[in-house]
């Protein structure tokens, strides 16, 4: 066994302070001498930063439960190793590592079952400790494990709360496993990723940022410091963030369809910055709610000022992309239909786009809040398709209007059969549910046409046009054929088989 020790120390996210974080005593490393601790180390889980996905994942389980402290933890030979830890302000110092020996995640791990203790302080049962920095506030703790693909449990996600609670329900147990399976997605995609070695990541910062921004944001990525609620505050009130807007066009004829609103943040001293710099920190502390408003009011109020005395744009819609955080918003259908009225703007002329995760886990609220707003008549699109968690088991379910490709399918297109036969069958899905589909990211001519053989009608990318800003975009809008110019060698749509 290697001598070598972990070192590593991350600071933990959602409200925690922002104070370094004790990762616990050093730890030896442990060879993979056996196929669970051989996963954990092709997973490359341990030691690891971090990740947006696997937070998120932590948070909503967090929110579903009205926990205090929740946690994804992996079990090597000697330690827990806390790859994601949520809590609500109580409990500080938090360890991102500690002995796995008597810790509720060995015990899950090494019983590949749930574990659920309504009163610590009541059970009298031999048991452990959920975390050694929590044990003396904790109560209530349930966790479920996590495994790999092929079934072997790696570790735990869990849940705690300073107050006893009853035993839970069938309902509250099943989201925890749909929680706890969603991980195990999020690691399949990893080993996937290992094994391509071309990772289909929906937010790689570099690549995602448009050329606009892409110059200004690059040498603040490696030091980027969050901006806090005070910031993004003032930003707001200073009238510092604008709308950008990309063309959606047919890709037969480059007519231009649809405008998707995109923020920027226009920063007096770090220039125009990307949403990747601010919107995942504005939807941690709840500034993603009036910074979304502003954006949405912004959009329609924009729309139907260049449709005044423009006829021919009667069928444009503006497009804007909605946060998990206004989405679960008590009154989000009210909200919208109470927007149109006050800016005059008709339902068909609003599309709402939402990514997969933004969706779950509460399928039943989300198909609520989905059907309210078809009530309303605004156009539903599903964006970024391809990245979600489960998004194919989940999109039937789903009262969409539009799909939308995740660019690095279009991307991978043309590079082999394999990422061409997924493409197709994401149109023929899109065909069989009645869907309408933009393609994203189009970026050469090659794509464009392949798309268009393959019956994909609608596209959006750097071929047609960036995301432009206002006053740009509005010459674009001047002739009634709103058409962007491409070279095109025409190819006549096949039906997919
Ligand atoms: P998205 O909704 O998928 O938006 C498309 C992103 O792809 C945009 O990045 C756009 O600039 C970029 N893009 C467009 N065409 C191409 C292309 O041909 N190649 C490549 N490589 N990229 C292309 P952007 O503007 O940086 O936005 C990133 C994400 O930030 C958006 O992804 C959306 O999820 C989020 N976002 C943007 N504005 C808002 C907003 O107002 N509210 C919320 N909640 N999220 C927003
Ligand atoms: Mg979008
Ligand atoms: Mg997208």
């Amino acid at each position: 066994m290697s001598d070598a020790v972990h070192k590593l120390s991350f600071e933990p996210f959602g409200e925690a302070e922002s104070a370094p974080v004790p990762t616990g005593r050093e730890y030896p490393v442990d060879q993979p001498d056996t196929p669970w601790l051989e996963s954990l180390h092709r997973l490359e889980i341990l030691d690891t930063e971090p990740e947006e996905r696997l937070d998120a994942i932590v948070r909503m389980a967090a929110a579903q439960m009205h926990a205090d402290l929740a946690s994804i933890d992996f079990v090597d030979i000697h330690r827990v190793w806390s790859k994601s830890i949520w809590n609500s302000r109580l409990f500080h110092p938090q360890l991102r590592q500690f002995p796995r020996e008597n810790s509720f995640a060995e015990q899950i791990v090494q019983t590949g079952a749930m574990l659920l203790v309504p009163d610590m302080q009541a059970d009298h049962r031999p048991h452990g400790f959920y975390r050694p920095d929590a044990v003396l506030q904790m109560r209530f703790f349930a966790g479920v494990p996590i495994q790999c693909s092929n079934g072997i449990t790696l570790g735990a996600l869990c849940l705690a709360g300073a107050e006893p609670r009853a035993a839970l329900t069938q309902e509250e147990i099943l989201a925890l496993e749909n929680l706890a399976s969603l991980i195990t997605d999020q690691l399949e995609l990893r080993s996937l990723r290992a094994v391509t070695q071309n990772p289909i990541t929906q937010n790689q910062a570099t690549e995602a940022r448009s050329p606009d921004v892409q110059r200004t944001t690059t040498a603040l990525a490696a030091s980027e410091v969050w901006p806090t609620p005070e910031e993004l505050q003032f930003a707001l009130d200073r009238e510092q963030f604008v709308l950008f807007y990309q063309p959606e066009v047919e890709i037969a004829t480059g007519r231009i369809v649809g405008l998707e609103a995109l923020i920027r943040w226009k920063h007096p001293r770090r220039g125009l910055l990307a949403p990747q710099n601010f919107i995942p920190h504005a939807e941690e502390n709840g500034m993603i709610l009036p910074i979304g408003d502003w954006g949405l009011a912004h959009a329609c109020r924009q729309l139907q000022t260049w449709k005044k005395d423009r006829p021919w744009l009667e069928s444009l819609r503006v497009c804007v992309n909605l946060s998990a955080r206004q989405f679960t918003r008590h009154g989000l259908a009210d909200q919208i239909e109470s927007l149109l009225s006050s800016t005059g703007l008709r339902a068909h002329h609003l599309g709402l786009e939402m990514t997969e995760s933004t969706l779950i886990p509460s399928i039943g609220t989300t198909v609520s809040v989905l059907n309210s707003l078809q009530r309303l008549g605004v156009s539903l699109h599903m964006d970024d398709f391809g990245t979600g968690y489960s998004s194919l088991s989940h999109l039937h379910r789903f009262p969409f209007d539009v799909l939308k490709v995740d660019r690095s399918f279009v991307k991978r297109m043309t590079m082999g059969t394999q990422p061409l036969q997924i493409v197709k069958t994401i149109l023929e899905l899109a065909r069989v549910l009645g869907m309408d589909v933009v393609a994203e990211g189009i970026e050469t001519e090659e794509q464009r046409a392949l798309l268009h053989k393959l019956g994909c009608r609608f596209g959006q990318g750097y071929l047609f046009s960036p995301p432009l800003p206002a006053d740009a975009l509005e010459q674009l809008l001047e002739s009634p054929e709103t058409r962007i110019g491409f070279t095109t060698k025409d190819v006549s749509p096949l039906s997919i088989s």
